[in-house]
């Protein structure tokens, strides 16, 4: 899970590294008075879980109260790249003398922390790593050993960062540990002309592996963006919104990312990703039903099973009975095989729903659901 920026401020705040002072509201009236007990001047922010903010017009600073209103007006509501505003941030403005980059991610392929950091902040890493790699620091870190004032000098000696950045470095380290964070970043993390170094954006993503000791975040902190994801996650699904029209239903992450791919191969696009794991029950099946047959964009579902402690048996068992609950509205393609998958056809043949049909093998149950969606 993605944090919003005024999240990730208050946690860098909390491990002592210094941000502005800020407040984050919905109303551009109250945006009003936040500027005036700020002092007049402003930053507004836009809160959207996506960069770029400052390039696409929802960064702007106010010079008095009246102007902070106006800009939160403007800003609230507004898309940036696909993120409707909801909130904003209004920060106490700091002076700028220097911008820098850093941030930890964990580089899965090396089995070990990543620190990547930048003298030169403020624009995207990835340009900066595109047209000057070499002013762009990468230095690993062993996990059991983490981000000590030594590993944290080497990295800012590394990146051309000032000794001043080594408190924050060390303290951005234990933000990731005690928070259960997967990625921190800092961008811009500024020196100001008297020389305290301050964090003026940050990104937190959370492992949500480790969602269970971290009760702060209860289910109202996390915003799904797309209303059909917001659904399946309160019933539990493992559900991913695609952008196609042929729904998808597997049991086990990797048949059903290979489920995508085939999909993608008959020339028809997936409008999800959706793994019911293993137990494949009736509930389960009619909640992941459900939630594919209300996405307006699905014209065909396909239904991929592969029984192994499963059987298919008892997946067709769970299919039929989720059928009772569920109005069937769109085609159904199912594809049973491996365990038990004779006994599981003859369950869903004997059944002769209308809408539901069955193939064999995986690439013609994809091709048959892709020329479903297409004739619909
Ligand atoms: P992003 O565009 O989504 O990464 O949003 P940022 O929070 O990084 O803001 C974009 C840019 O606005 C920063 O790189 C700064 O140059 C500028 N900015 C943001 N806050 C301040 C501030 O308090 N003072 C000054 N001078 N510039 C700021
Ligand atoms: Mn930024």
């Amino acid at each position: 899970m993605d944090l919003y920026e005024h999240q990730a401020r208050d946690l860098f705040r909390e491990h002592g590294i210094v941000v502005p002072r800020a407040e984050v509201t919905d109303s551009p009236k109250e945006a009003r008075e936040i500027a005036r007990r700020t002092g007049g001047r402003v930053v507004v922010k836009a809160q959207v879980k996506t960069g770029g903010r400052g390039k696409a017009g929802g960064v702007a600073l106010a010079s008095d109260p009246a102007a902070a209103e106006l800009a939160a007006r403007r800003i609230l509501g507004m898309d940036i790249k696909g993120h409707t505003v909801r909130k904003v941030m209004l920060a106490e403005p700091v002076d700028i003398e220097n911008e820098y980059y850093v941030s930890y991610v964990l580089d899965r392929a090396a089995g070990r922390f990543l620190a990547i950091a930048s003298a030169e902040g403020g624009m995207e890493i990835e340009e900066v790593a595109a047209s000057r790699p070499e002013a762009v620091a990468r230095v690993h870190i062993d996990p059991a050993e983490g981000v000590t004032s030594a590993k944290a000098a080497e990295i800012a000696d590394a990146a051309g960062l000032p000794a001043q950045t080594v408190d924050v470095l060390v303290r951005l380290w234990q933000v990731l540990v005690r928070e259960d964070a997967l990625l921190v970043e800092v961008n811009p993390l500024v020196r100001t002309p008297k020389g305290q170094i301050v964090a003026l954006d940050g990104k937190v993503t959370l492992d949500d592996n480790a969602r269970f000791r971290q009760a702060r975040w209860g289910a109202e902190e996390v915003e799904h963006d797309d209303p059909l994801e917001a659904v399946a996650a309160a019933r539990g699904l493992n559900y991913v919104k695609l952008d196609g029209e042929v729904g998808i239903i597997g049991n086990g992450a990797g048949l059903v990312m290979s489920t995508l791919d085939v999909v993608a191969g008959c020339g028809a696009r997936p409008a999800n990703f959706l793994d019911i794991g293993g137990g494949a029950s009736a509930q389960v099946m009619a909640d992941g039903l459900s939630v594919i047959l209300s996405d307006p964009a699905v014209k065909s579902v396909f239904v991929n099973v592969f029984g192994g402690i499963t059987a298919c048996d008892a997946v067709a068992d769970g299919i039929v009975q989720a059928l009772d609950t569920v109005r069937l509205t769109k085609p159904l393609v199912v594809r049973l095989d491996g365990n038990n998958a004779a006994r599981g056809r003859a369950i869903l043949d004997d059944h002769a729903h209308p809408l539901v049909q069955q193939a064999t093998t995986m690439d013609g149950a994809a091709d048959r659901a892709a020329q479903l969606a297409d004739s619909v």
